[in-house]
């Protein structure tokens, strides 16, 4: 640990850091499941040097071999109890909404989004502004940078479905721009996940709509999730990817095999929605993976069908990024 603080302490003087640092933080707080042991340590960065700060931070860390989490909102995340050894770097501070005609340069008026940003708080600028694109996201609990790397997909439309580009720090720590190429995304799928890269910001088509109409979409939206119980318990929303091939939605299958309410420790399928799991009160990152590989196996020799998890288990040493 001292090693880390002696590293940290360096970068950060180095580059003339403003943010906050925290030792051995719990990642319960930064996950929306509530759940997973102490980060060594965690850094936000403030937004007036986060890029520069992030090329620096990643560069001399990847020197030295120290593992980097990118975290967004964790809202897809459960992490160990044990926790992450090494640095969570928290995009969280790096929020904003660029919007007009210089957004990105020769190509029509749009939005660009820095990662950071909060998913609603994108959707109502962008609302704001008359642009319809991100209303499909009302409240849906993420990151900009999140939404994108998992190409988050809700009421019919993926993320995909309406970027133009993506502005990331690049494997060799330099500021790049990845044009959207179609072939690259799928079903909650991304090029970033194949990558070690940060998503520094997105840019969308706008698709300009009546102002009322765009309100309305969000509030329905907003609505829908607070009926379907989204909000009840700490969760990750959907625990496992709908598949075509299934015939059905999977929470559906998960219901009809009686299975919603099965509880592993502190961690239940919910009682209403067989694809969510909650975080009753007490749940570890132990009893969310039990619950998940117990519904995996009665699925399985329920209907031969393996379900495949969408929530990401965090391993407690990230990747080391490196050039
Ligand atoms: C109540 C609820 C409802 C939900 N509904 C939906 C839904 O309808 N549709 C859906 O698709 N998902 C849904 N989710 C899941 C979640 O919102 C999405 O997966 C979202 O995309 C996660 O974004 P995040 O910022 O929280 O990412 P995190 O959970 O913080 O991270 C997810 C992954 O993205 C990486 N990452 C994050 N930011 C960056 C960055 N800037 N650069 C590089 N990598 C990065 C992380 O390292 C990690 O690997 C829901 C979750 C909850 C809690």
């Amino acid at each position: 640990m001292n090693r880390l603080r002696e590293f940290l302490e360096k970068i950060n003087t180095k580059v003339g850091f403003s943010g906050l640092v925290r030792y051995d933080e719990p990642m319960a707080l930064h996950t929306t499941f509530r759940v997973g042991g102490p980060a060594d340590v965690w850094v936000q960065a403030d937004a007036a040097v986060f890029p520069d700060y992030a090329a620096a931070l990643l560069r001399a860390a990847a020197d030295e071999a120290i593992p980097v989490f990118i975290l967004g909102h964790g809202a897809n995340l459960v992490v160990p109890d044990t926790g992450l050894r090494g640095i969570v770097l928290d995009t969280g501070a790096w929020a904003g909404v660029m919007s007009g005609a210089n957004a990105v340069s020769g190509t029509a008026p749009a939005l660009r989004i820095r990662s950071g940003t909060e998913v609603d708080a994108a959707v109502e600028a962008a609302a704001q502004e008359g642009a319809g694109a991100l209303a499909f996201l009302a409240g849906m609990p993420a990151s900009i940078g999140g939404a994108v790397y998992m190409n988050a997909r809700c009421y019919g439309r993926s993320v995909s479905d309406t970027l133009i580009e993506v502005e990331i720090l690049d494997e060799a720590f330099q500021r790049t721009i990845v044009p959207f190429r179609p072939e690259d995304y799928g079903y909650k799928k991304s090029p970033f996940q194949n990558r070690a890269a940060l998503i520094l910001s997105a840019t969308f088509r706008p698709e300009p709509r009546p102002l009322a109409e765009i309100w309305l979409e969000i509030e329905a939206h907003r609505q829908d999730r607070e009926r379907k119980g989204h909000y009840r318990f700490p969760s990750a929303g959907s625990v496992f990817k709908n598949n075509r091939a299934f015939g059905k939605p999977t929470g559906q299958i998960i219901d009809e095999l009686g299975l919603c309410g099965l509880g592993f420790g502190g961690a239940e399928v919910a009682p209403w929605h067989g694809n969510i799991i909650i975080n009753t009160g007490t749940a570890t990152a132990a009893d969310i993976r039990a619950l998940v590989d117990e519904l995996i196996s009665r699925v399985h020799a329920a209907l031969g069908i393996t379900l495949e998890p969408e929530i990401l288990f965090v391993p407690p040493h990230s990747p080391v990024i490196a050039a």
